[in-house]
């Protein structure tokens, strides 16, 4: 939901201040949430503290453990990261602005409230080519998976491999369970991904 209320804010509706493909930190929401507890799945031990750290990508300051993300249910770090970014792999690009380097181009589209309605699916994996997943379908956050498979819930992982909630850019949570993973999440991120390996 906090999200969607910084589309609502940003100048070119984007549910993401992502500048980088790689980077986690999410403190530019930090101003919407109003108790940093939101970011704990209850079914971990993660904590975020009031520690402060620099982003390594864009050198924002920020809660280093909202620029970081916990690597297990026991690790400091948020649960939840955003997933700011769809179609890495296809012909899309997009040019975004950044704090401090001006405009890059990057590889598929940072989310906005423009673009995620219209933005039909150019890879084919679960024969999804052509389709329009529409804000319903495109995922804006998920937790964190990065025990065993990273991107994939299986043991060790928030909720193991029962699955994990997820946020999508309609406002709506759902539990997705392992079995109805990745095609979720190929619908969502477009990316050719077709089983447990990632495609970048
Ligand atoms: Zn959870």
């Amino acid at each position: 939901m906090a999200h969607i209320l910084y589309a609502a804010d940003d100048a070119a509706g984007s549910f993401s201040a992502k500048e980088v493909t790689d980077d986690l930190d999410v403190n530019w929401l930090h101003g919407i949430l109003k108790t940093r507890q939101v970011w704990i799945c209850p079914a971990t031990h993660n904590i975020v503290s009031t520690n402060v750290g620099i982003s390594p990508f864009t050198s924002r300051v920020g809660l280093v453990d909202l620029i970081k993300i916990s690597v297990s249910r026991v690790s400091a770090g948020k649960s939840y990261q955003s997933m700011g970014v769809m179609g890495v792999g296809t012909p899309y690009s997009m040019s975004i602005p950044t704090a401090h380097d001006g405009p890059v181009e990057i590889s598929g589209i940072r989310k906005t409230d423009r673009n995620i309605n219209s933005y039909v699916k150019y890879h084919d994996s679960f024969g999804l080519a052509g389709q329009v997943p529409g804000p319903s379908k495109i995922w804006i956050c998920t937790e964190s998976l990065f025990v065993g498979n990273p991107y994939y819930p299986d043991l060790g992982d928030n909720h193991d491999e029962r699955g994990v909630a997820t946020g999508f850019c309609d406002g709506h949570v759902e539990f997705l369970s392992q079995a109805a993973y990745l095609r979720s999440y190929e619908l969502s991120q477009d990316e050719g991904r077709t089983g447990i390996p990632l495609t970048w």
